[in-house]
């Protein structure tokens, strides 16, 4: 017999393991419902810490599915191939993947590998006809971004970039309630986004690989929260950088940064992106009639919230399981996201990136065209 207390257990295992999608969409009912429609068949490029989170999470996708792998590590193909019965001629080296073009069982590719390689890696795949899904930042500055796009437009294949919280509920939410008027005319955004990185000799802290240091990996998240917090393009941009360990944090790669955005609107934004301080995750967005703030706000999750309303109560997920689903109907139906996803979206954080670089070489404003 089922006692109450089970049935509330696994409720509430099912709300925490249930994917949401927003209501608007309809797709809300799609988790609920058995699946029989289109599947986006995805190669993931790049078999590191991320893409191994994004594989495990998209085995609950309905929409998306994992069907190949383009790896330099053979050791770990064969790894993969046995977890998620990859067959053989899916699989690819950082040589012959060119030759996905001849194969007709892959529809997309992940890239998910260090940021400098994102720029070819993207071409590539855009000149084998294959879409594309990009990791943040696209690439490390906006000519090559440009590059990116231009090439996925001329090969007639779509660009997204991973930006997973554009999808995720308690984002909307604010999303929803800031174009609702809720929280009246925006005035403030601060987003402070930031962790210690540890061993210097990873990637990230190489600027050939990484393109620059703690703006790129982290402090993307408030350059783009705050656009998404904010709903509009910024305009200009001042900066500061300072550096408390420059043998850890070698020229080029930056440690800490605070930059300032100001909106067409009259709203000012004030960010910090840091690779030498911990606990740093969170948004806050205020507007003449009420407030948001999340806390943390573009970790993995749980996301946590609350406005001048009360607490965000908005289901938990599984940010890389919902996103791509939802970017499979962006590729396979020409879905409309309520935050864009795609190349010019990856693009514009990269312009505001490389003003930000500029107004901590000028100590000046800098001004943006978006
Ligand atoms: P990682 O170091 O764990 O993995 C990178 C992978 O790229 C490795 O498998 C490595 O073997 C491979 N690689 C291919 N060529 C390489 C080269 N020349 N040098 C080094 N590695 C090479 O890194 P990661 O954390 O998986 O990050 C990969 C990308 O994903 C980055 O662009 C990062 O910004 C992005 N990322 C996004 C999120 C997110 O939440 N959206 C989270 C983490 C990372």
């Amino acid at each position: 017999m089922h006692s109450r207390r089970d049935f509330l257990q696994k409720l509430t295992a099912s709300a925490i393991t249930l994917p949401f999608l927003p209501k608007a969409t309809s797709l809300d009912e799609f988790y609920s419902k058995p699946y029989d429609g289109p599947v986006l068949r995805v190669a993931i490029m790049g078999l590191g810490g991320y893409g191994t989170r994004v594989a495990e999470a998209m085995q609950s996708s309905k929409m998306a599915k994992l069907v190949g792998v383009i790896s330099g590590t053979p050791s770990k193909i064969k790894d993969w191939q046995s977890k998620y019965k990859i067959p053989e001629k899916n699989c690819y080296n950082y040589e012959n993947f060119d030759q996905i073009k001849n194969n007709a069982d892959i529809d997309a590719v992940y890239v998910i590998t260090p940021n400098a390689l994102h720029h070819d890696q993207v071409i590539r795949v855009a000149k084998a006809g294959k879409h594309v899904i990009c990791e943040k930042p696209m690439a490390i500055n906006a000519k090559e971004g440009q590059e990116m796009v231009d090439a996925c437009k001329k090969a007639n294949v779509k660009l997204l970039v991973g930006y997973r919280m554009h999808f995720e509920p308690h984002t909307l939410e604010i999303v929803r309630m800031r174009k609702a008027g809720e929280l009246g005319k925006i005035t403030f955004f601060q987003g402070l986004s930031g962790f210690k990185i540890g061993d210097p000799s990873q990637w990230r802290m190489n600027k050939q690989l990484a393109g620059g240091g703690s703006m790129m990996d982290i402090g993307i998240y408030a350059i783009n929260g705050s656009r998404y917090m904010v709903g509009e393009e910024p305009i200009w941009v001042t900066a500061q950088e300072t550096k408390t360990d420059p043998q850890k944090f070698k020229e080029g790669v930056d440690e800490t940064i605070t930059f300032q955005l100001g909106f067409p609107g009259g709203a000012v934004a004030s960010c910090l992106s840091s690779y030498n301080i911990n606990n740093l995750d969170r948004f806050f967005l205020t507007g003449d009639n009420g407030f948001a703030e999340l806390f943390p706000a573009t970790g993995y999750g749980p996301i946590k919230g609350r406005t001048h309303k009360g607490e965000l109560n908005q289901p938990i997920v599984t940010h890389q399981t919902v996103q791509m689903d939802e970017m499979a109907a962006i590729i396979l139906q020409g879905k409309q996201p309520i935050v864009p996803v795609d190349g010019e979206e990856g693009l514009k954080d990269l312009k505001i990136i490389d003003a930000i670089y500029a107004a901590v070489k000028s100590g000046k404003k800098e001004n943006l065209k978006l």
